[in-house]
């Protein structure tokens, strides 16, 4: 039982490192699925949890229709294109003075933030660009 379990989890952390794409659950279980034919949907979603929890891997709100998980359990800034819909890394460092700033200016105890930023990725640029 605690074997297939970890293998389970072990299927899903590689669907997650070997993609950029910040993926929804119902793409996950779709790739799992690949790997383990009789995985059920309540496993993957179940297992995703359990990881986001244990901060291995980090559950994404920035689409309201859907939650999307990274592989990445480090926090890092987001880019939500609004031309095609992806959801994508920035390589900027993450401002830590934003916590003080936040805690001090309202008397409030902060452990962290996200940010997301909204608006068009590199490629749709390009695309842009070029018509
Ligand atoms: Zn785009
Ligand atoms: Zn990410």
């Amino acid at each position: 039982m605690i074997a297939r379990n970890t293998r389970q989890k072990q299927v899903i952390l590689n669907i997650l490192s070997n993609t950029t794409c910040h993926p929804t659950a119902d793409w996950i279980y779709e790739e799992a699925r690949k790997v383990i034919p009789n995985i059920s949907k309540g496993t993957v979603y179940r297992n995703l949890k359990i990881l986001s929890q244990s901060g291995r891997i980090t559950e994404l709100r920035i689409d309201k229709s859907a939650r999307r998980y990274d592989g990445n359990g480090h926090n890092h800034y987001h880019l939500k294109c609004e031309n095609c819909g992806n959801v994508f890394d920035l390589e900027i460092p993450v401002r830590k003075e934003l916590d003080q700033w936040a805690a001090e200016k309202t008397g409030v105890a902060v452990n962290g933030h996200n940010i997301e930023f909204f608006g068009l990725c590199r490629g749709c640029l390009l695309k842009i660009n070029r018509s």
